[in-house]
């Protein structure tokens, strides 16, 4: 089964929107400024930051394709794409791309994000999928 990556961040904002198919990120209110990955206090700030609903939308500053997996779980998704995504909201998230049309993938391509459930059903994962138009 494929492990997450996000151990101890308090994630329940996140699951939430999530389950609604919603991405959600970290937000500190002092400093107006979205967060990611997840920390305990805010990148500029003492504070810890609180979670806001955002777009899920992006473009992909850069790519790759996956021929050999790190891990065992992962090798029957292989080959697949992993990507940097630059959301609308200011911040750089890295993830997978799943397209089926590899031809659309390209950097600046427009993405939205999609979840994924991995090993935690409870807590699905942000992936992207080309955006229309
Ligand atoms: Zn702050």
């Amino acid at each position: 089964m494929k492990r997450l990556g996000l151990a101890s961040a308090p994630l329940e904002p996140y699951r939430q929107a999530a389950a609604r198919g919603v991405l959600a990120l970290p937000y500190c209110e002092r400093c107006a400024a979205w967060q990611w990955p997840p920390r305990a206090v805010c990148s500029r700030c003492p504070e810890p930051p609180g979670w806001r609903l955002a777009s899920g939308n992006g473009r992909i500053a850069t790519w790759s394709v996956v021929a050999r997996a790190p891990r065992a779980e992962l090798q029957r998704d292989a080959p697949y794409i992993v990507a940097f995504i630059d959301l609308d909201e200011g911040v750089r998230m890295f993830s997978r791309i799943t397209a089926t049309d590899r031809s659309e993938v390209r950097a600046g391509a427009r993405v939205r994000c999609v979840f994924e459930a991995w090993s935690d059903p409870a807590v699905p994962l942000p992936v992207f999928v080309i955006a229309e138009g």
